[in-house]
């Protein structure tokens, strides 16, 4: 008697042993799906459509037609780069002024065509600007001299980039990585940023080409980040699948002006982002393009939907 109930009861052991088991290792595979779940939706993470309770960096893609105008603010400290055209300067320093800005600590001129630096002179002549980045590649067109000018009146000294130089914008980390060496023209010298906060980063690298992508893939740099400005507005003559794979982007922001004349952005690059699987914002279509985030989640805004 006694006997067959150490025997049930070592029979019900082994049954009750037999379920831990079998528990631990569905428990370990959900566990494994869900972890490698996780690391997907960790890789286009961050897109949100919530309101964030914080942001400790708002870039935004000032609409300024067919050019480049970027506000990037963190913590009550500015960086602009580059800030339109000449007609569309105005359009920068309004943006700014309701953003209440007075001190921009720096700004960089990606490099010297007017759809750049055409309204630079007037952030120059309009705020305090305590630091300005521009290549060491002049122009000798009348923008140019604008903001030689502006630059001259304002007792500021142009600083050229070097690869590897590290600043803050508040807490935001901000390193500089092009243009690796000097070009003969002027796209390809634009000075190219990374911008990192937290767990969020953007990649900025002006109107820079083909050859200017390579020579930044070669020199290693880890480009990765969430949010890349589509070089050149979207041209052909840039955003190369090789770069576009480094950047891994889930995001592109494209600074273009609706209708323009020379098609931007172009066909097979808008077909490349798709096929790439990056989200496209575009300012021909939304206007102004805000992008904010808390160094986890990022949130695009743009004004016409
Ligand atoms: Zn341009």
């Amino acid at each position: 008697m006694r006997c067959r109930i150490v025997r049930k009861n070592r029979k019900l052991v082994m049954f009750i042993s037999i379920l831990i088991v079998i528990a631990t290792l569905l428990g370990l595979l959900l566990f494994l799906n869900i972890d490698k779940l996780s690391i997907e939706r960790l890789k286009h993470r961050k897109i949100t459509d919530e309101v964030l309770d914080y942001a400790t960096t708002v870039v935004h893609f000032v609409d300024v037609g067919q050019g480049d105008g970027i506000v990037v603010e963190n913590n009550g400290h500015y960086l602009v780069i580059d800030a339109g055209t000449n007609d569309t300067g105005k359009n920068m320093i309004a943006y700014l002024k309701s953003l209440k800005v007075d001190v921009i600590d720096v700004v960089i001129g990606t490099h010297p065509h007017e759809d750049h630096i055409g309204g630079l002179d007037d952030v120059i002549n309009n705020f305090e600007v305590k630091k300005i980045y521009m290549p060491n590649f002049s122009a000798t067109t009348r923008s140019y001299e604008d903001v030689l000018k502006a630059i001259k009146k304002s007792n500021l000294q142009i600083s050229n980039p070097k690869v590897g130089t590290e600043f803050h914008i508040g807490t935001a980390l901000v390193t500089i990585f092009a243009p690796v060496k000097k070009y003969s023209d002027a796209n390809n010298n634009s000075i190219g940023v990374k911008i990192v906060d937290g767990d969020v980063s953007f990649v900025l690298i002006g109107d820079a080409e083909k050859i200017a992508e390579k020579d930044i893939l070669n020199t290693g740099f880890n480009l990765s980040a969430d949010v890349f400005k589509a070089s050149h507005h979207g041209s052909t003559t840039s955003n190369t699948k090789q770069l576009l794979e480094a950047i891994n982007p889930s995001i592109a922001i494209i600074s273009a002006g609706k209708d323009n004349d020379y098609g931007y952005p172009h066909r097979e690059i808008v077909a490349l982002f798709k096929q790439m699987g990056i989200t496209m914002y575009r300012t021909d279509e939304s206007g102004t393009i805000v992008v904010s985030t808390n160094g986890k989640k990022i949130k695009v805004s743009p004004t016409i939907d």
